[in-house]
């Protein structure tokens, strides 16, 4: 069976990885370069759902999908790939500013109570200056989650895209302009005047998605949401943990600098960086941690998040002409869903069973 894949992002990648495992034949197309969007650009944060903060199926297949991490981890280091991504366990803290929010995660805490499979904890001010002596004195108290995890995006997409070249799957560096299809079903993928083809077709063009399949006359509600990033040559010591509010964060990364966002901005396909985001995200950040006032911008960067109206990505395979399988809607978790997207894709393009349940994320919950 022949398999294309349109987008070489980590939902692509994976799916690539995941294909080639099985010894299926596999081509990848992407127009730019491997990595060359969101998936190369995010801050690679592989944090765990809040519990009760997300839809049910969400929580579940999101933790699914770190565990697989954790496995890439060791699968990637062994041989096959760029044999690094820079995973790291990296605690994640959600830095409370305001009395009703403190509330809100004290109940959040105390759902965890007996199971120490997270290790959440509370942290009062004394214990949060303990971790960073720099937070600002205006915030209340934290919630700690040590169970989490940092990788490069870059990286980590590359290597699983190389480990799945080794075992025999293509690159084509081409745009594809069209899903071929014939009798109800797909053939192949076109690129200006060639034709490849192909009995099964995985869409995996991020928040190009919904032009590319309006083309077979498939309605995928995935949009661009920007998102920019500073990275900052702070002073003093790197931020230990990674630091969140609200919907921004901050926390020093493997280049040695302290990467702070971001933006969630409507504009279209449009991903240049902004002064206006630069100085929100600024704003933002010295106010949780007024040392940034002396930090030194480095590096701004802005790319698009594939965004669903519910903010679930779209794993499907029965939308369509048959042979066509849908991955997209990552959003703003995209790298921490990226092995689950694609463990589930290669699934469904083989016509086997999810190892995890996907039901809740078929086209079809928008119509
Ligand atoms: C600022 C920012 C920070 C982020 N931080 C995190 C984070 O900390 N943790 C996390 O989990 N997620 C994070 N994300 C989200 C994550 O980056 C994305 O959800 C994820 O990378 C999307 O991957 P993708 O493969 O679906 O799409 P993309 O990475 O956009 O890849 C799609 C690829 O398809 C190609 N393509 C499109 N159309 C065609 C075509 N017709 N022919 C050929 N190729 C085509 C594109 O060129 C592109 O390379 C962040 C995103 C942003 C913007």
């Amino acid at each position: 069976m022949k398999i294309s894949i349109i987008g070489g992002g980590i939902a692509g990648c994976s799916t690539a990885y995941y294909l080639t495992q099985e010894g299926h034949d596999v081509t990848l197309f992407e127009r730019d370069s491997l990595a060359s969007h969101a998936s190369g650009f995010a801050l690679g944060g592989i944090v765990p759902v809040i519990r009760g903060s997300r839809q049910a199926e969400y929580e579940v297949l999101s933790n699914y999908s770190i565990s697989l991490h954790r496995d890439l981890a060791t699968e990637l280091a062994n041989g096959v790939g760029v044999g690094s991504m820079n995973f790291e366990r990296k605690a994640s803290v959600k830095l409370v500013k305001d009395e009703a929010e403190a509330a809100a995660m004290l109940r959040v805490y105390d759902s965890y109570a007996g199971d120490f499979s997270f290790d959440v904890r509370w942290l009062g001010l004394g214990e949060l200056s303990h971790i960073d002596a720099r937070i600002s004195g205006d915030v209340l108290g934290a919630l700690y989650f040590g169970e989490a995890y940092q990788v490069d995006p870059y990286k980590l997409t590359l290597s699983l895209w190389q480990a799945a070249e080794q075992r025999g799957a293509q690159m084509v560096n081409r745009e594809i302009t069209e899903i071929a299809v014939s009798g109800g079903r797909v053939t192949g993928v076109v690129a200006g005047e060639q034709t490849f083809e192909a009995d099964v077709v995985v869409a995996a063009a991020g928040p190009w998605s919904s032009q590319l399949l309006a083309g077979v006359g498939v309605d995928v509600p995935v949009s661009p949401l920007k998102g920019q990033i500073l990275r900052l040559d702070a002073p003093g010591p790197p931020v230990k943990v990674s630091l969140w509010w609200d919907t921004d964060y901050a926390t020093t990364k493997e280049d040695g600098l302290l990467w702070v966002g971001t933006t969630e901005e409507e504009v279209g396909f449009d991903d240049h960086t902004t002064e206006a985001a630069r100085d929100r995200i600024v704003g933002s950040a010295v106010g949780m941690l007024p040392y940034l006032e002396d930090a030194e911008l480095v590096q701004q960067t802005a790319c698009l998040r594939p965004m669903t109206p519910d903010k679930m990505p779209v794993i499907d395979g029965e939308a369509g002409p048959e042979g066509l399988v849908i991955t997209t809607g990552g959003g703003r978790q995209g790298i921490a869903l990226g092995p689950v997207m694609g463990i589930a894709t290669a699934a469904l393009a083989v016509g086997a069973e999810s190892p995890v349940d996907i039901s809740g994320f078929s086209l079809a919950r928008f119509s």
